[in-house]
């Protein structure tokens, strides 16, 4: 998943599957197998996964560097870590914040979590669970917060929910223009609700 995550920056999920197959057929996922790839097959890569392929090509090879030297080439043993000190160890690697080491951590198994990437966030902010505020972090914190006390022990249905929300905003509750009119939610929607809107 760290390596899915720096493969391919800003472009469709489709796209990023691509340039990870490619990493595996041309590469390998092995720390080992990286670090001995020539850089330039590295930079081809990436290049399937969108913009700056060299600085992505260089974090491929900065991820395989701190699995073998921080983690002794056993990354699985990051995710055995206390909560805390696991997100601590996943954001060692490049492009991996917050939400995203959270994300490893649910769809690992190992907690569970309710991560929120930028679609998810916007659409439990509208809904109505937390505030948004200015800081992005800040924001992230009020929605979960506000959502915390009713989710269940799950990872299974947790990590549909993280996906569901992701969807739901990438395809209705838009950044620049929310669906309303075709979303099944706005009965419980408290932007569609803001008298604004009514
Ligand atoms: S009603 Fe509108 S603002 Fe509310 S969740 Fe649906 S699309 Fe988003």
């Amino acid at each position: 998943m760290v390596l899915l995550e720096r493969v391919a920056y800003l472009v469709s999920d489709e796209r990023r599957a691509e340039a990870f197959a490619a990493l595996k057929k041309r590469v390998g996922t092995s720390a080992d197998r990286i670090l001995a790839a020539p850089r330039k097959v590295l930079v081809e890569v990436a290049r399937l996964g969108g913009m700056h392929p060299e600085r992505r090509a260089e974090d491929l090879r900065e991820i395989a560097r701190i699995v073998k030297d921080r983690f002794g080439g056993d990354l699985p043993s990051a995710l055995r870590l206390p909560l805390p000190d696991a997100k601590r160890a996943l954001r060692l690697f490049p492009g991996i914040g917050e939400p995203g080491a959270e994300k490893i951590l649910l769809f690992s198994g190992a907690y569970a979590l309710l991560p929120l990437e930028s679609n998810g966030l916007r659409t439990l902010l509208r809904l109505g669970f937390g505030v948004e505020q200015k800081a992005y972090a800040a924001s992230y914190r009020s929605a979960q917060a506000a959502v915390a006390e009713g989710l269940p022990r799950d990872t299974a249905w947790l990590v549909r929910a993280h996906q569901l929300l992701r969807r739901h905003g990438q395809t209705i509750c838009k950044a620049s223009v929310p669906l309303c009119a075709r979303c099944p939610l706005r009965g419980d929607c408290a932007y569609f609700a803001a008298p604004a809107r009514a």
